[in-house]
């Protein structure tokens, strides 16, 4: 057993850190602050995810995915009608619990393009944000199980990574192995390691998942049992709320936060917040940080007149169908070994369960296909022509969840809410630490980006404040 969670502090008792929000980045930015021997305070909404009945049902990420995503466990947020989707609203689940949407999601392990974060530094300005900055962040998270380079890959952090292929079910292997004929059929190369020197091309699922569990980031980060020891001055408060950061002449002073319908305020040296980009842009706002025209008009008063909620990014996706000329089945629930898989998953052998639905990806520029088929006889264009596929993706696009943006970084007078160590501009003390400081969503999946950014904020406060480290050197002395 690893950390345990704690009381509610007293009024009087200062922290150097209060870290608002236990989600992926959060739960990396509180753990390696008190290794760093911070005091800190984790303040989040939900409750553990280590409570026993939801450790059941989050640790078995693809037999329990899909009710996690509709359960008490996750906000489920309502798009207004889109104009752009054909006037239909869009559902974003956001997991309400210790390791946040890490705890609620499909678990696929994506760093993202290198060529992204490379652009974020040159054309947007983000010194500190290219591919060479961020990589030795990538490279801390994880404890990658599989062959990679060691100068790309991590292999002793605390997030597990698998790569997917020895532990699918036989019918799995054999529709990812066609799928990757096919890339290859059609000129887009295999990659053994889309997470190493390059994304692009086509490969097998790499998950945070190891031996059938999820490695979400609370239970990597804040619970694993040997990791225990170095997180003696974290205490963790769950059930609260955080309601409005205290601002006085624009430097943050602390928290208020409601727990058990009760108010209460912690004061800290530093404030964190890691609610995610929905949660992180609504607390600035509460507490008078953004768009002056806007708070004024709900009635708040703007203390930092900052774009804070604007330049919202998110993946959409849209599904194609194909036809089988022979019968096999890839959905789990639908293959004849469903018994076995569920007995294999249980023993931890390995088995359709242990992995994400999706087996196989491919990275690549989209080329113009050379036979169209009519994938819906409502839409009234020629299926060959490009309205044809507007009309089809309006119909049909959904979110994958890649929410970010909403407080992007940058560099002065562009726009951005925080400034290139994370802090929004004119403001001292807080620091904003999430998938919402992305400048736009990076290519691919972004819980891993999420964690990056938790590794570089911990940085960036560790070598602003040397005095967290208590004089005798051992972290969490000075408690
Ligand atoms: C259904 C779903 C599936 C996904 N699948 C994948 C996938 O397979 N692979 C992948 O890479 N990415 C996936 N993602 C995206 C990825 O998981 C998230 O983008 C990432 O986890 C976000 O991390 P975060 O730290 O920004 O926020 P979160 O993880 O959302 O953390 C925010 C935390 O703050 C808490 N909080 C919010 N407001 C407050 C407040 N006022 N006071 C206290 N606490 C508060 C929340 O309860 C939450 O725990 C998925 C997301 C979802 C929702």
């Amino acid at each position: 057993m690893g950390t345990s969670l704690s009381i509610p502090p007293s009024l009087e008792e200062e922290f150097d850190v209060v870290v608002v929000g236990g989600g992926s980045t959060g739960c990396v930015v509180a753990a390696r602050l008190a290794e760093g021997g911070a005091r800190v305070l984790l303040l989040e909404a939900g409750p553990s995810n280590q409570e026993r009945g939801i450790r059941r049902r989050v640790g078995s990420p693809f037999l329990q995915s899909v009710q996690l995503q509709t359960s008490e466990l996750s906000c489920v947020y309502s798009t207004v009608p889109q104009e752009a989707a054909g006037g239909r609203a869009s559902r974003w689940p956001r997991g309400k619990l210790l390791g946040g949407c890490s705890s609620v999601n499909q678990c696929l392990y994506v760093r993202g393009d290198p060529r992204t974060f490379d652009d974020w530094e040159t054309r947007l300005g983000c010194q500190g944000w290219g591919w060479k900055s961020v990589l030795k962040h990538f490279k801390k998270c994880e404890h990658y199980h599989g062959d990679g380079n060691p100068a790309l890959r991590g292999f002793d952090g605390p997030i597990q990574v698998t790569k997917a292929e020895k532990r699918f079910g036989l019918a799995t292997r054999e529709v990812c192995e066609l799928f990757l004929a096919a890339c290859e059929a059609a000129g887009i190369p295999r990659v053994e390691d889309y997470n190493g020197e390059t994304q692009t091309g086509a490969s097998v699922i790499q998950a945070t998942v190891c031996q059938g569990v999820r490695s979400d980031a609370a239970s990597a980060y804040l619970f694993d049992a040997t990791r225990a020891a170095r997180l003696a001055s974290l205490r963790i408060v769950t059930g609260a709320c955080a309601e409005r950061i205290q601002l006085e002449e624009l430097r943050a002073r602390g928290v208020h936060f409601r727990l058990k319908g009760e108010l209460k305020y912690v004061r800290a040296k530093e404030t964190v917040v890691c609610a995610g980009a929905i949660g992180s842009p609504q607390l600035l706002m509460l507490s008078g940080i953004g768009p002056k025209e806007h708070l004024e008009a709900v009635g708040l008063e703007c203390q930092a007149d900052l774009a804070v909620g604007s330049n919202l990014c998110d993946h959409l996706c849209f599904p194609l169908r194909f036809s089988w000329r022979e019968p096999l089945a890839f959905n789990p629930a639908r293959q004849t070994s469903t018994l076995i898989s569920r007995a294999q998953h249980a023993l931890g052998k390995g088995g359709v369960y242990d992995f994400p639905p999706v087996g196989a990806l491919c990275f690549c520029q989209s080329k113009v296909a050379e036979s169209y088929q009519d994938l819906d006889p409502d839409i009234p264009h020629d299926p060959a022509s490009e309205q044809y596929m507007r009309e089809y993706v309006r119909r049909y696009a959904q979110t994958v969840y890649h929410h970010s943006g909403t407080c992007r970084l940058g560099p002065e007078g562009s726009e951005s809410v925080v400034d290139l160590r994370l802090r929004p501009w004119g403001v001292k003390q807080l620091m904003v630490a999430d998938a919402s400081v992305m400048p736009y969503c990076v290519s691919g999946n972004i819980n891993a980006a999420c964690l990056m950014i938790g590794e570089q904020a911990a940085t960036f406060l560790l070598e602003d404040h040397q005095e967290f480290r208590s004089d005798n050197g051992e972290p969490g002395a000075s408690q």
